[in-house]
């Protein structure tokens, strides 16, 4: 899952993002409004953090422009505490959750949690797919109810295909969704480590449909 943080304060964008990191996610920390908007368009992140007081480009014209062009990833909104008169105009730009400074890192994670399992249609934070369990609070696989062991980056890509449970998800989708940074990405690592998964997971859990990617198979109930 990648995520977009967008806070001018410098310190803020990496308090947040270190905790991101270390829940499992990948983040890009932005520090501007026209640089947001742009990347907002060339990047496609699974969600967004989004500052209202932003320079160049403040953040509620960011997040207009997106939902005008139909970019839809779900956006939580930071604003001054106690304006509710931000909390509104939020919303009614197309925000799907906000969250008053100061706030607590437990609650900023919790929301976006919530707000990427709804943008994917499940309730629970337990999602299943097939014989694996994604517990999402707690940032750990389950395989028939037993924990696996798992590297960051190999929580990231199972986490992602659990999340879209049955769909063939492409390579190329897949590395831009887990891997942080340029260096590590390349279809060959991602191959290295599709292998290694299964050799953790067996063979038929983690499938591949060739020439167009890898996908998780639901649990057929009737067999
Ligand atoms: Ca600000």
């Amino acid at each position: 899952m990648r995520i977009l943080v967008v806070e001018d304060e410098l310190p803020i964008c990496e308090d947040i993002a270190q905790a991101l990191r270390h829940a499992g996610y990948v983040v890009d920390c932005l520090h501007d409004g026209e640089e947001a908007d742009f990347r907002g368009f060339s990047e496609d992140y699974d969600a967004v953090v989004l500052d209202l007081g932003l320079p160049k480009l403040d953040g509620l014209s960011v997040l207009r422009n997106w939902r005008r062009e139909g970019r839809n990833f779900p956006v939580l909104i930071l604003t001054a505490r106690g304006s509710w008169q931000d909390k509104v105009a939020g919303m009614d730009a197309g925000a799907d959750d906000y969250l008053a400074k100061p706030f607590e890192m437990e609650e900023l994670l919790a929301r976006i949690r919530a707000l990427i399992r709804r943008s994917l249609g499940h309730a629970d934070s337990m999602i299943s797919c097939g014989r694996l369990q994604v517990d999402t609070k707690a940032a750990r696989v389950l395989l028939d109810a037993r924990p696996l062991e798992l590297s960051p980056l190999e929580y990231r890509l199972l986490n992602y295909l659990v999340h879209r449970c049955g769909e063939v998800v492409s390579r190329t989708e897949l590395m831009e969704h887990i891997y942080d940074g340029e260096a590590e990405r390349s279809i060959n690592a991602l191959d290295v480590l599709v292998a290694r998964l299964r050799r953790k997971l067996g063979a038929e859990v983690l499938h591949t449909r060739r020439g167009q990617g890898y996908f998780i198979e639901p649990l057929n109930e009737g067999a």
